[in-house]
């Protein structure tokens, strides 16, 4: 089905290489995905599964643009998903609230809101009498909230799971291979080599996540800048619907579950490749949790985990082709994955088949390097 005579194969099998994979293999191509490890493990195990462009307050238009289209998408990826699994990856649209403990925090919510309404984004500003009324098991000392009408959450956990399932229905397959190397000339790719032999390929996809930069055998030019950023989580057990929207406190987010596990999330922490759960961390997230909400102290905690984000210089992902003719990058996607999953496979898609990629340029490895005026940082422009 595509145009450059081959196979597709990604490396990596995240959300974001699974995605891709399901969009290609749905439009006729043939493709192959290689993991090292377990499919849908990772970062994209270990998110919060939260999809809040607004909530997250992003200021590059790009990205946030890039991010509110994939959140218009979600509906239906995760019907084709749940129509190609059987496994349904618990999409909840209902809106992201954040509360304010504050008058000047609730005066920054307010200002948030007005910005959010030139861009027709529908928001509901809540004293303090209706965010109770909503989301009773806040304390009593919370000054008011903003609810974000749209965002929502998605199970990532099960979407991975979905996302195994639907690629192999749809052809895909899915290999486990521990020491992949990509093969290319100094003009073009062409093909990886496995644990289980020599494998041609048309098109690689780079989706390693926050390992990105340490595939094999890609020349300078197409290995992009990644760093592990790393977030810590844990989960309670509550009753169902105890939380019912996705809420940011002061220092952390709640995320609710359907079948009443609520997650607790996340830490913020430049730590190399650690994917440890230190105290500081579990300190740090249940200190901001029960400031927020004592009412939560009662709950046992049921699990706790870390896992790596993709970081970049300036937060923006690496999408699209590279100098190397078939060789690709999807990755970067730092807080975003999740959310970012089904703009991306669509996207990437449209650059593998058809070369069209216009929508990409500014995620693109191209973007020129510029030294920011703070001292030791880079920008991508
Ligand atoms: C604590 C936490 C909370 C988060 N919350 C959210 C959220 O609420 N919403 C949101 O949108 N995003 C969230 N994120 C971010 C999101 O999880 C990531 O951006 C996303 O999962 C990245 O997906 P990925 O497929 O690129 O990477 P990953 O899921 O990390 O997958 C990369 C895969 O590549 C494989 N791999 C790497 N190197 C190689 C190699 N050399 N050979 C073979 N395989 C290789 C790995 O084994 C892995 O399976 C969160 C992340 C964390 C850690």
């Amino acid at each position: 089905m595509n145009d450059r005579g081959g196979d597709v194969v990604v490396v990596g099998a995240g959300l974001i290489g699974l995605a891709i994979a399901f969009e290609l293999a749905e439009r006729g191509a043939t493709v192959r995905v290689y993991d090292r490890g377990e499919p849908g493990r990772a970062a994209s195990w270990a998110g919060a599964g939260m999809l809040a462009p607004y909530t997250e307050r992003l200021t590059d238009e790009a990205l946030l643009e890039f991010c509110a289209s994939s959140l218009r998408e979600y509906p239906a990826f995760v019907e084709r998903v749940l129509a190609a699994s059987g496994i349904d990856p618990r999409l909840r649209l209902d809106g992201v609230v954040h509360a304010a403990f504050n008058d000047a925090d609730l005066q920054a919510l307010k200002h948030h809101a007005q910005a959010l309404a030139a861009r027709n984004v529908a928001t509901e500003m809540l004293d303090r009498l209706s965010l109770l009324a909503a989301e009773p098991w806040l304390g009593s000392h919370v000054a008011g909230g903003l609810l974000v009408n749209g965002e929502g959450r998605v199970d990532n956990r099960r979407l991975g799971r979905a996302l195994v399932s639907a690629c192999q229905t749809r052809g895909a397959l899915i290999d486990r291979s521990s020491a992949l190397r990509v093969e290319c000339d100094e003009r073009r790719v062409l093909g990886l080599r496995t644990d289980l032999g020599f494998v041609t390929a048309g098109a690689i996809v780079n989706a390693c996540g926050a390992w990105a930069s340490q595939l094999q055998g890609v020349p300078p030019a197409c290995v992009p800048p990644i760093e592990p950023i790393k977030g810590e989580m844990f989960a309670l057990a509550a009753p169902v619907d105890f939380v019912r929207h996705a809420t940011w406190v002061l220092g952390a987010y709640l995320v609710p579950r359907d079948d009443g596990r609520l997650l607790v999330g996340a830490t913020m922490e430049s730590a190399g490749f650690d994917e440890r759960v230190t105290a500081h961390g579990m300190h740090e997230l249940l200190h901001a949790a029960l400031s927020a909400a004592p009412s939560l102290r009662s709950f046992a905690v049921t699990e706790s985990w870390a896992g790596l984000r993709p970081g970049t210089p300036d937060g923006l992902p690496f999408l699209g082709p590279t100098p190397i003719d078939g060789f690709f990058l999807a990755c970067g996607h730092y807080r975003n994955g999740i959310l970012l999953a089904p703009a991306t496979a669509r996207l990437m898609a449209d650059a593998i088949e058809t070369k069209t990629d216009a929508e990409l340029r500014p995620f693109s490895i191209d973007r020129r390097r510029t030294e920011e005026s703070s001292p030791g940082r880079t920008t991508y422009v």
